[in-house]
C-alpha cells in the first residue's frame, strides 16, 4: 500500500480575490438559500483560474480536451526542481544540469513562489522557448509552473505552449511551491471531469 507522511497543499485559495491572468475572468459566487433551508452556492469561473492545467485544445483548434487526457499524466511520481537562480526566464541551460529523463513529472520552482500571489505581476519568471522544447523533447509527462503562465506576459512566441500541447502534455499553471524543497515527491493534481473544454481547475497536492 502506498503510504505517506505529509500532505502538501501547491493550490492557489480560489476566492473572489483571487489573481487571474488579465483579461481571464474571476471567480464570482452567489450563495443561495433553498426552499429547505439548505444551501448551496452558484459559481461562475473560468477554466484556467486558480491552480489549473491546459489541455491541447487551450492553443489548438482541433487539439485534446481535458477529458481525453489520460489521468496517469495528473498523478505520480514527480521532481520538483529549484531554479531560483533564474531571474527572468527559466533557461534550457540551467535545465540541462538536472539529468531531466523521459516520463518524469517536473514542477519548476522559480522566484515567482517566493513573491506570491497577492497581486498580478507583468514580470514572473517564465520557461523559455528553448526551455520548453527541451523539456517537450524528453516527452515529459506534465510540466509545473509556479505562475498563471508558463509563456512570458505579452510574448507573440506561444512556444512555451505550444511544444508541450502538441505533444499531449499537461500544464500545471499557478501553482505555490513557496513550502516545497526541492525533490521527489507524489503528485495528485486531477483535472475535474470537465467535457470537452480547454482546460480544468485543479486541487493540486504533493505526497512524501
Ligand atoms: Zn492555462
Amino acid at each position: 500500500m502506498f503510504e505517506y507522511k505529509k500532505i502538501i497543499d501547491i493550490s492557489l485559495p480560489l476566492n473572489e480575490k483571487t489573481i487571474v491572468y488579465p483579461g481571464d475572468p474571476s471567480l464570482s459566487m452567489e450563495k443561495i438559500k433553498k426552499p429547505s433551508g439548505s444551501q448551496l452556492t452558484k459559481l461562475s469561473l473560468g477554466t484556467h483560474f486558480g491552480s489549473h492545467v491546459d489541455a491541447p485544445s487551450h492553443v489548438f483548434d482541433f487539439g485534446k480536451n481535458i477529458n481525453e487526457m489520460p489521468l496517469e499524466n495528473f498523478v505520480g511520481s514527480c521532481r520538483v526542481l529549484d531554479v531560483r537562480e533564474c531571474q527572468e526566464a527559466v533557461t534550457k541551460e540551467v535545465l540541462e544540469k538536472f539529468n531531466i529523463a523521459s516520463d518524469e513529472r517536473i514542477l519548476l520552482k522559480t522566484k515567482n513562489s517566493d513573491r506570491g500571489y497577492d497581486e498580478f505581476y507583468n514580470d514572473y519568471v517564465y520557461l523559455a522557448s528553448d526551455a520548453a522544447k527541451y523539456l517537450a523533447d524528453k516527452n515529459i509527462k506534465l510540466i509545473g509552473v509556479d505562475y498563471l503562465s508558463v509563456k512570458q506576459k505579452g510574448s507573440v512566441d506561444n512556444t512555451p505552449h505550444t511544444a508541450f500541447l502538441e505533444k499531449n502534455i499537461p500544464i500545471l499553471e499557478s501553482i505555490n511551491l513557496a513550502n516545497v524543497e526541492e525533490g521527489e515527491y507524489f503528485l495528485m493534481a486531477v483535472p475535474l471531469a470537465l467535457q470537452d473544454v480547454d482546460g480544468s481547475p485543479v486541487r493540486a497536492i504533493l505526497l512524501r
